[in-house]
């Protein structure tokens, strides 16, 4: 019998940033590919724990699968900022991973040439996609067919300050994956599936919660856009929950689209991010700005409602307020077609400035190829220059520093079971034993067996089965 989490009440979230990342490699002296460049990677943790699957002292989790895209899942966070912190800590991983595999094949024989690239995006030259997911714990009483009308239509119009922007054949797009997830929704029966994955892994007691598995956003470089992407979904996910609760309408359900997969190809193909009318289920039409500041409105009337006289909250605040303004702010700048002055924080529109940039110094056309490799090093977190460049010259926006990256690399957020889970690896690892996790568990298998359940994410103290795995240690 498992004992009630008391966040059950109230609006904490969960929060956990999967990112997939892609390998390339340019110089060498021999054939080699990218599945090998990725292996060469994963040799120093094969070495230490017999697999490509492992978990680190920040509680994160490690992994390749078969092919060529390694993958890092952030520990689990109760807020965004910290969430941000272990994605860039993510970040440092795949580049220490990198340019020590980019050393081992230099020491190969491939050549003193030999660079290993790493992409923080999400769509290949070959064409293929890989993901960047988001993870948010929500409480089971919202259905999955809330998600899709009421959640949808948020997610989709959030592009317009999440998207990564992407150079393809025909120009420029806001998105890196609208065309993919279009093929994907045309081919499939329930719509909403390709965006958000309705896979049943709640990773807690599902009684009580659901992890909503987030597919559609991009991968981002800017540390805004990560923490907003969270922090804003977070608060429209409040006011969904609390009509569910509460058993009303949330407002919502106002916005559900007539075709998402369309709306999203037009949101993403719409540089002006003002002129694209969305199709929605009841026959109106209305721009992605329209959309968004409907959703602003119902969180803002969620906000006000949960605001006490003395102007506390009993939602968990840390920036909310901060969070609504900036919101606001951005939907008012590309209303009023000022978008390049969000360059310094969204991701598309800072490869826009680049690449005007470009056209001031060079005149005239500039070559596709050139701007698709302005393109590629903007996300490229081994061998690319033009990002910290931008961060370096204090065009980008900065949240945090890479001391806090650093920090987060060992120090797992201090409030959820990811400070158990990292204390364990920490521990095994000192001590040469052989461990598992998943998220739920954590096992010894040498020098003794023991396990510790963990099924509240929110839960930071240590059980008795934790201390007795600890002892063995
Ligand atoms: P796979 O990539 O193998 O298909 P997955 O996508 O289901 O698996 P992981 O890659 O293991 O999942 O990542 C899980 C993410 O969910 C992590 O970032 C983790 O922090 C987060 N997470 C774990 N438990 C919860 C929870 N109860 N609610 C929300 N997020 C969670
Ligand atoms: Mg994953
Ligand atoms: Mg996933």
């Amino acid at each position: 019998s498992v004992e009630r989490s008391p966040e059950f009440e109230g609006f904490a979230r969960i929060f956990g940033v999967e990112t997939e990342y892609g390998v390339s490699v340019t110089g060498a002296s021999r054939p080699v590919d990218a599945g090998q460049v990725a292996m060469t990677m994963f040799r120093p943790i094969v070495s230490r724990s017999r697999s490509t699957n492992t978990y680190l002292a920040n509680g994160s989790r490690l992994y390749l699968d078969v092919g060529s895209h390694p993958e890092y899942a952030t520990a689990e966070a109760r807020r965004p900022i910290d969430a941000l912190a272990q994605d860039m800590a993510g970040e440092l991983v795949m580049r220490r991973l990198a340019a020590q595999a980019q050393q081992q094949l230099r020491d190969s024989g491939y050549g003193d040439g030999l660079r290993v690239h790493v992409f923080k995006n999400n769509a290949d030259s070959a064409g293929h996609s890989f993901g960047c997911h988001e993870n948010y714990l929500v409480r089971r009483y919202v259905s999955l067919e809330q998600v899709e009308h009421e959640l949808l239509p948020f997610l989709i119009t959030r592009q317009l300050y999440t998207g990564a922007g992407r150079v393809t054949d025909e120009g420029f797009e806001i998105t890196q994956r609208a065309d993919y997830l279009d093929e994907a929704v045309s081919s499939a029966t329930t719509r909403s599936r390709p965006m958000v994955n309705t896979r049943d892994e709640p990773h807690a007691d599902p009684e009580e919660f659901r992890r909503l598995h987030v597919i559609i956003g991009d991968s981002n470089r800017s540390q805004w856009a990560t923490r907003i992407k969270l922090a804003v979904t977070h608060l429209v996910l409040c006011a969904i929950e609390e009509a569910a609760r509460l058993g009303r309408p949330s407002g919502c359900e106002a916005f559900a689209l007539a075709d998402p997969g369309e709306a999203n190809r037009a949101v993403s193909r719409d540089l002006t991010c003002r002129t694209a009318k969305l199709r929605l289920a009841d026959g109106r039409e209305l721009t992605a700005i329209e959309i968004q500041r409907g959703y602003l409105r119902i969180v803002e009337r969620f906000m006000a409602d949960h605001r006490t006289l003395e102007g506390e909250s009993d939602v968990d605040t840390s920036d909310m307020e901060r969070t609504v303004d900036e919101w606001r702010q951005v939907l008012e700048l590309l209303e009023s077609g000022q978008g390049e002055r969000l360059a310094d924080r969204i991701d598309w529109a800072a490869k826009l400035r680049l690449f005007e940039a470009l056209h001031a110094r060079k005149g005239g056309m500039i070559a596709q190829s050139k701007l698709t490799q302005l393109d590629m090093d903007y996300h490229d977190i081994a061998s690319g220059t033009v990002y910290d460049a931008l961060l370096r010259r204090g065009m980008m926006i900065r949240l945090l520093n890479d001391d806090d990256a650093q920090r987060a690399l060992t120090e797992p957020p201090v409030d959820t079971r990811a400070a158990l889970r990292g204390r364990f690896v920490s521990a095994a690892l000192d001590a040469g034993a052989q461990f598992a996790c998943d998220w739920t568990r954590l096992t010894l298998t040498s020098p003794e067996h023991r396990e510790a359940v963990m099924l509240d994410p929110f839960d930071a103290d240590p059980s008795e089965d934790y201390e007795r795995l600890m002892a063995a240690l």
